[in-house]
């Protein structure tokens, strides 16, 4: 079987694109432009790549981007009254807080911090919660990419056996309660599963979310199932150099999967994509106007 390449890249475009266009008519119709906050503390040179990108694609996206660079030594206290100035500040509705954060500074305090209708990452508490009960919250856009992917592709994904590889509060169970949601039979596996390609060969859908590079191989995945490779791992070639590669073995796995996403230009892309979706919905719902059609879980 030749796996069709469910092509990240091109459908992050696609939905920066759908942001772009609501933003234009909001401002035009309302007056209103989506803000972002984003907040790095500590020179950390990926998050620092990270901050950089998500600012050029929030101007892209016609929205106002905030960035706060503050130095590694800034204190839990100095953080956390930015946070409550953001909070109040009218014109941000998004606010995201680079992690990791240096070691003196309690990061799960911090996220809980942030106002839950301002809380782009989906990482606050409340919306945790909201989200395990089937509740409207903000959704943490990477396994939100993915599952925009997967609708692209199945339609819907009512019935499905979904298995995800990885139990992380922020792929793995979210990845899984969205799958839960739209009606999938779904399958959390971690370190201690047994049998874990058997688990795997069950699935209709399987999402690796493992950090371990190209671990799920073909062995893994059953004749036709659509396989959604979260991973990004840099791995040394033999030249000395080094690239990236995912958690799945990408020759193998596409063998056999009736859709793959690639690594890179697979689930990547989407999650920045899904920053400025989770910006704009966070913005829509202060203002009580309807959210964006297929921008949101
Ligand atoms: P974590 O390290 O937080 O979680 C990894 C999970 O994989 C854990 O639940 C762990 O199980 C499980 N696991 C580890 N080894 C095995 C194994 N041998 N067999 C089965 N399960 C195993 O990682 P994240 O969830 O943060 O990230 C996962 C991957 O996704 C990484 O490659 C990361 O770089 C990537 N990523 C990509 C993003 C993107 O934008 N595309 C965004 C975020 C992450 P246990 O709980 O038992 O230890």
């Amino acid at each position: 079987m030749t796996a069709h390449i469910i092509d990240g890249k091109a459908f992050s475009a696609k939905v920066q694109q759908m942001v772009t266009d609501h933003v234009t008519a909001m401002t035009a119709d309302h007056g209103i432009t989506p803000g972002l906050a984003v907040v790095l503390v500590g020179e950390d040179p990926a998050s620092e790549v990270y901050v950089r990108s998500k600012g050029k694609r929030t101007v892209e996206a016609g929205m106002n981007s905030y960035e706060h660079r503050l130095d590694a030594t800034t204190s839990q206290a100095e953080l956390l009254a930015l946070i409550d100035h953001l909070n109040a500040d009218q014109s941000v509705h998004g606010i995201l807080v680079q992690l990791p954060l240096p070691d003196h500074i309690d990061s799960a305090l911090v996220i809980n911090a942030i106002d839950p209708a301002k809380d782009v990452d989906g990482f606050h508490i409340s919306n945790v919660g909201l989200l395990g009960t089937g509740q409207k919250s903000m959704v943490p856009c990477t396994p939100l990419g993915c599952l925009m992917m997967l609708r692209d592709h199945h339609g819907s994904l009512s019935g499905l056996n979904a298995v995800v590889v990885g139990r992380s509060n922020i792929v793995g169970k979210p990845m899984a309660q969205l799958l839960l949601g739209d009606s999938c039979t779904v399958t959390i596996a971690h370190s201690r599963s047994k049998d874990l390609a058997a688990i795997c060969r069950s699935a209709d859908i399987l999402v690796a979310a493992v950090g371990r590079p190209e671990m799920i191989t073909g062995d893994f995945v059953k004749e036709g199932a659509t396989v959604i490779d979260v991973g990004i791992n840099r791995i040394a070639t033999p030249e000395g150099k080094t690239r990236l590669v995912g958690d799945c073995h990408y020759d193998s796995c596409a063998a056999k999967a009736g859709a793959i996403t690639p690594v890179p230009g697979g689930v990547g892309p989407m999650t920045i994509a899904c920053l400025l979706a989770n910006t704009l919905t966070a913005c829509a719902r202060s203002h009580g106007l309807p959210e964006p059609e297929g921008l949101t879980a």
